[in-house]
């Protein structure tokens, strides 16, 4: 068994995805080819924005979007505690300072009330200037943004969208990618929509955002591609990938976000009245980037994780070590009172096979295998 069978979605979408290919191969446009064009304008539509760039990767898109703020030297940004490293790595490396923010202990996601605390310590101590949030959609839920945006609005702040986990998610209807002033996702394989390499997008409604991110995209094209009038990157999606994409969102958008929740809710209906499974608030929707169960505690967490282990059930810990705790961050000193709830969940989370290929079967021999524990 697979933790994300990519090989079965491949075999069932295998004709048209070779055919893509094969087009592509014989057009031999294999950089901003006609494919990628297809698929921004097909990706903003389906998350209603007015404008998308695609990018090499999940990683270079939070980049972009921080660029696009200014974040540099003597900036806070705040940043959920509990979440793939790249939402905190690219902050350092454009030169600010993560505040590492607590995150809710039933959805994973940042924690709007915590958010409000720690914007007011960094203002009242006036070392750093808050510049910007880093919400992520983690695990496929769309971060809280009806209060986030309150908060954001209220100390003026803009909001980047880290939704590489979290394409397909909703709330209210409104998709993930367009949350955010600046909203991000990655087309790494394994995501909700994942293309064969390194793929990434940036989304926005703003031109002059839009404007910018196209320039360091290009290494900081001006008006042509020898006329360079900043420092940028150079950060594309291939045509190849882009062809791959156009496919997958189809399927995505067709059936496989549906069966995703279908399968969610056939693990609820096996697990729920005996482990603490995702909770979804009311008008939100998730992509399902993961199943996450919460166990009573490490040792739980770890006996479950050998069971499953032992009857050739592969699992994750998403994340095993909460940001303000990794080596990478030592210099940044973090209360530990104010990211208790990610400390906490680093040691009870466990993430059980998820994607849109899973069988009936195997949902209900992981369920029973995961029911023989308690
Ligand atoms: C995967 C991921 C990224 C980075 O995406 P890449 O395409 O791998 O660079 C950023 N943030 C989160 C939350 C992710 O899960």
């Amino acid at each position: 068994m697979e933790f994300i069978d990519l090989g079965r979605q491949y075999r069932a979408l295998k004709r048209k995805i070779d055919g893509r290919i094969a087009k592509v191969l014989e057009r031999a446009q294999f950089i901003n080819g006609d494919e990628v064009r297809e698929l921004a304008e097909n990706l903003a539509a389906y998350c209603s924005r007015k404008y998308c760039l695609t990018c090499a990767n999940g990683t270079d898109a939070l980049t972009l979007a921080l660029r696009c703020f200014d974040v540099g030297k003597g900036d806070a940004v705040f940043v959920p505690d509990l979440t793939f490293f790249a939402s905190a790595e690219t902050v350092a490396l454009a030169g600010g300072t993560c505040v590492f923010v607590d995150v809710d202990e039933r959805t994973f996601n940042l924690d709007a009330e915590k958010l409000e605390k720690r914007i007011q310590q960094v203002i009242a101590e006036k070392k750093l200037k808050p510049k910007a949030i880093v919400a992520v959609d983690l695990f496929g839920l769309p971060a809280n943004f009806p209060v986030i945006r309150k908060v954001a609005d209220k100390y003026g702040l803009p909001i980047i969208e880290d939704a590489a986990q979290g394409f397909g998610g909703s709330i209210d209807g409104k998709r993930a990618c367009s949350f955010g002033d600046i909203s991000t996702t990655s087309f790494f394989p394994a995501k909700p929509l994942g293309c064969y390499g390194d793929g990434g997008a940036v989304f926005t409604d703003c031109e002059d955002y839009y404007k910018l991110m196209v320039s360091l995209a290009f290494h900081g094209k001006g008006s042509h591609k020898y006329d360079n009038v900043r420092i940028g990157y150079n950060s594309r999606l291939d045509t190849v990938q882009a062809a791959i994409l156009l496919e997958k969102l189809k399927a995505f958008s067709d059936y496989e976000l549906t069966d995703r929740n279908k399968i969610a809710k056939k693990y609820d209906s096996y697990l729920k009245d005996r482990f603490t499974t995702p909770l979804i608030p009311e008008h939100f929707g998730s992509s399902w980037a993961q199943y996450t169960l919460i166990l009573e505690d490490e040792k739980e967490r770890d006996d479950l994780q050998k069971h499953l282990n032992e009857n050739g059930i592969p699992t994750m810990i998403y994340y095993p070590i909460p940001m303000h705790a990794l080596k990478a961050f030592e210099g940044i000193d973090t209360p530990l009172g104010e990211v208790e709830v990610a400390t906490r969940l680093t040691k009870t989370v466990l993430s059980v096979p998820m994607h849109p290929y899973l069988k009936d079967e195997e949902i209900e021999f992981i369920s029973s295998k995961v029911l023989e524990t308690r």
